[in-house]
C-alpha cells in the first residue's frame, strides 16, 4: 500500500492518496513508485477493453490504496462525454506513423487526459485520508496545463486553484482560454517571466515552510496540478497501455511486438508515463524524445550532460519552451536504481551550477531513449507536407515529434511500428498551423479558426468555439517576486 517515496532519499513511504495530496515531497523531491506495480492481468487480457476499463486497471495498479469502487468513481467521472471522441484517445494512421490523439478533451490538449481525473483522485484522497483542510492548487503553466487544471478544478468543493502563466509566452487561443475561465474558485495571473520562472516560483512557494504554517493556521493546504504531482503522471500511463492494445486489435502489430513511442517533450511527464507503461509490460523498442529549439533534453540524451546555461527561445510550440524538465528527476531516480542521494546531488548541482553530468550507469539506461529536435522552420514545413500529402492536420508540438521521428528513421533505418503522442488540436496554435498549410493570415485570430475549419473540414473543438465572445475575467499581471504574496493575499 505505502508504495510511494521521494526521489531525493527520504526513507518515508506514502500511500497513493497521501502522495497525491502532498504534491511534492518534504525533501523537495518528487514522489515515485518505490516498486513498479504488476498488472492484475496480462496485456493480452486487455484486448477488447474500453479506455475506461484499461484506465481503471492501470491507474488502480499504481494507486492500490483506492478501492475498486473509488477508482471506478474517478475514472467514470473523468472519461465521459466531456471527451469529443468516444474512444477517448483515438489512434489515427497518417504518413509513416500512428498518431495517438490525446487532445479530444475539454481544453483540446493532452493535459485533459490527466487533469480531468486529478480532481477526482484528489477529492477521493482527501476523504480517504480524512484531510479536512481546504486545498489550494498552485499551477505553473506553459499554456495547456493551466486551462486543463482550471477546467478540472472549477467549482470543485473544498478547492481553490491559482494558475501562473508566462506573459507573452503562450498562444492567443491558450491565453484567451485561461483568462475567460469561469468558477468562483479560479484565479489566473500572467507573470513577467518565462515558464521556468513560473515553475521555479511555484516550487519555491511549496518549499516555503513559514508560508505553509501561516496557511495551515487558516485551514489551507497547498498542492500541485503540475506533473510534479504523481496524480498527474499515473493516469497518463493508461493511454500508452491502451494504444498498444489497440494496435494489436487493429492488426498493426502482434502481441509481444515492440513499438516505438515518440513524444513532443517539455517537462518530461508524458514520455516518462510511456516509460512507466514499459515497466508494466508494454513492449517498447525506443522512446523518441522530441524537442524544439530549447533542446536541452536532446543534448542530455546524447551526452549525459544536462546544461541549462543557454539561451531560452520562445517558439511556436510554446508548451515545450522549457529548460528545466522536472520529471527527468524521476527518470534519474529509476535509472540510478533508486539512489536518492545521487539524485539529490544532481538536482543540487543543477540549482547551484546550472549543469550536471550523470554516471556511466545512468547513461547506460538512457540508451532506451533517442533525443532529437526540430526548429520552427522544419516544424512548419512538416505540418504543410503532412497536410498536403495525407490530409492530416498536426499541431506544432505533434509536428515537432513527427519531424524528429522522420530524422530518427533516416538515421537508423528502424522500421518498428511507431506511435506518436499527438498532444494538441491544431486550432490551439492556429496562427502557425494556418501559415504552414497556406491559409492566409487574419488580423483576428478567432476569424482564422473559422477559416481553418472551412479549408480543412476539421471541426473546431467545442471548447474553442466562441472563445472571443466570452467575458475576460482574469486580468492580473504580476512580477515573479510577488507570487508568494499574491497567493497569501488571495487565501
Ligand atoms: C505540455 C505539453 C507538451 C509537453 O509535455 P510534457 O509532459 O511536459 O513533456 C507537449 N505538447 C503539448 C501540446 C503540451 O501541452
Amino acid at each position: 500500500m505505502e508504495n510511494f517515496r521521494s526521489t531525493r532519499g527520504s526513507e518515508r513511504t506514502l500511500r497513493g492518496a497521501q502522495a497525491v495530496i502532498q504534491g511534492i515531497a518534504e525533501d523537495k523531491g518528487l514522489y515515485v513508485p518505490a516498486q513498479f506495480p504488476k498488472l492484475p492481468c496480462s496485456i493480452e487480457e486487455l484486448t477488447g477493453k474500453t479506455y475506461q476499463e484499461i484506465a481503471k486497471i492501470v491507474i488502480g495498479a499504481f494507486f492500490n490504496d483506492f478501492t475498486e469502487e473509488e477508482m471506478a468513481h474517478c475514472v467514470d467521472n473523468a472519461y465521459d462525454s466531456k471527451f469529443e471522441a468516444k474512444e477517448i484517445a483515438p489512434i489515427v494512421k497518417a504518413g509513416d506513423a500512428y498518431f495517438l490523439e490525446l487532445y479530444h478533451g475539454k481544453t483540446a490538449a493532452f493535459k485533459d487526459m490527466a487533469l480531468s481525473i486529478l480532481p477526482y483522485l484528489l477529492t477521493t484522497s482527501l476523504k480517504k485520508e480524512k484531510e479536512d483542510k481546504k486545498i489550494c492548487i498552485l499551477t505553473a503553466t506553459s499554456g495547456d496545463t493551466g486551462k486543463a487544471a482550471l477546467e478540472g478544478f472549477a467549482n470543485v468543493e473544498g478547492t481553490e486553484i491559482i494558475v501562473f502563466y508566462p506573459n507573452k509566452g503562450v498562444s492567443t487561443v491558450q491565453e484567451r482560454q485561461m483568462v475567460t475561465q469561469e468558477g468562483d474558485n479560479t484565479h489566473v495571473f500572467a507573470i513577467e517571466g518565462n515558464f521556468d520562472d513560473a515553475q521555479t516560483g511555484v516550487k519555491k512557494i511549496f518549499n516555503n515552510d513559514a508560508l505553509a504554517e501561516r496557511l495551515a493556521a487558516k485551514g489551507v493546504k497547498l498542492s500541485s496540478a503540475n506533473s510534479i504531482n504523481i496524480g498527474r503522471l499515473v493516469p497518463q500511463v493508461a493511454y500508452y497501455v491502451y494504444s498498444y492494445v489497440k494496435l494489436v486489435e487493429e492488426g498493426a502489430i502482434k502481441m509481444g511486438d515492440k513499438i516505438n513511442i515518440v513524444v513532443p517533450t517539455g517537462n518530461f511527464g508524458n514520455i516518462l508515463a510511456g516509460y512507466y507503461a514499459k515497466q508494466l509490460g508494454v513492449q517498447v523498442n525506443k522512446f523518441i524524445c522530441a524537442s524544439n529549439e530549447n533542446k536541452v533534453l536532446t543534448d542530455f540524451i546524447n551526452t549525459g550532460v544536462y546544461d541549462i546555461r543557454r539561451d531560452f527561445y520562445l517558439t511556436n510550440s510554446p508548451s515545450m519552451d522549457i529548460l528545466i524538465s522536472s520529471n527527468l528527476e524521476r527518470l534519474l531516480y529509476h535509472l540510478s536504481d533508486g539512489n536518492g542521494a545521487e539524485v539529490k546531488e544532481l538536482m543540487d548541482k543543477l540549482e547551484s551550477e546550472k549543469i550536471y553530468s550523470v554516471s556511466e550507469h545512468i547513461k547506460e539506461g538512457l540508451k532506451d531513449f533517442y533525443g532529437g529536435y526540430a526548429d520552427q522552420k522544419a516544424t512548419n514545413e512538416t505540418i504543410g507536407r503532412m497536410y498536403k500529402e495525407n490530409g492530416y492536420l498536426m499541431d506544432t508540438h505533434t509536428a515537432v515529434a513527427y519531424k524528429v521521428y522522420e530524422d530518427y528513421r533516416e538515421a537508423t533505418g528502424d522500421e518498428t511500428v511507431t506511435v506518436i503522442a499527438s498532444t494538441a488540436s491544431a486550432y490551439k496554435f492556429a496562427e502557425s498551423v494556418a501559415a504552414a498549410i497556406g491559409v492566409p493570415a487574419e488580423e483576428d485570430c478567432f476569424k482564422l479558426l473559422e477559416k481553418l475549419e472551412e479549408t480543412t473540414g476539421v471541426s473546431i473543438p467545442k471548447g474553442l468555439q466562441n472563445l472571443d465572445k466570452k467575458e475576460i475575467r482574469h486580468k492580473g499581471v504580476i512580477e515573479v517576486a510577488d507570487m508568494p504574496t499574491t497567493v497569501e493575499d488571495l487565501l
